[in-house]
């Protein structure tokens, strides 16, 4: 009887010793269970809280010309837009939600006719989408907060990035940076 006991002491002891080993490696998995949680969380506090309207509320919030081209993907006349001559210092944001898109420091006289900027204010203020529209294939720029279609991008623009985003005036507005901050 008393072998038996001894026995089934030394088989917990082992799975005593099994479990414990165990358990380190458990607790890293629940570690990277949570650090995976913990850069969720951190994507989502960079990812720009998107806006979503109707198109009926849309209409009512836009002037007739800004929901042609911010919510109809169309195209102002180059060289009639009020931003494409600006030489002001500030940030240019979004003409239909507000969310900051450009600035000042990367606008640039490309000579096509509409504002041109070599580069957002941060990867996350805009989206790219794919434009196969008019029998060309082309990277549009939509505000990342509301969706908004800004203009597209192109690879022909100057350093450091070579890029030149080519928006429409009227889906800006513009945020004069006050002097002598
Ligand atoms: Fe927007």
């Amino acid at each position: 009887m008393k072998k038996y006991i001894w026995i089934i002491i030394l088989i917990a002891l082992g799975f005593a010793f099994v479990c414990n080993t165990n358990s380190p490696s458990a607790a890293s998995e629940s570690m990277a269970v949570n650090d995976s949680t913990q850069n969720k969380k951190t994507d989502e506090r960079e990812n720009m809280v998107e806006i979503k309207k109707s198109e009926e509320e849309w209409k009512k919030i836009l002037t007739p010309e800004q929901y042609r081209v911010l919510r109809e993907k169309g195209t102002e006349r180059p060289f009639t837009g009020k931003f494409y001559k600006n030489e002001e210092t500030g940030i240019y944001v979004c003409a239909a939600c507000g969310n900051e898109l450009f600035s000042s420091e990367t606008k640039y006289e490309s000579g096509s006719g509409w504002p041109s900027y070599w580069q957002p204010v941060s990867e996350n203020s805009v989206r790219y989408v794919t434009d196969t529209s008019h029998g060309m294939i082309r990277t549009e720029v939509v505000c990342a907060r509301c969706g908004g279609h800004l203009g597209h991008v192109f690879d022909d623009g100057p350093a450091p990035t070579g890029k030149r985003y080519c928006i429409n005036s009227i889906s800006l507005d513009f945020k004069k940076k006050d002097s002598g901050k």
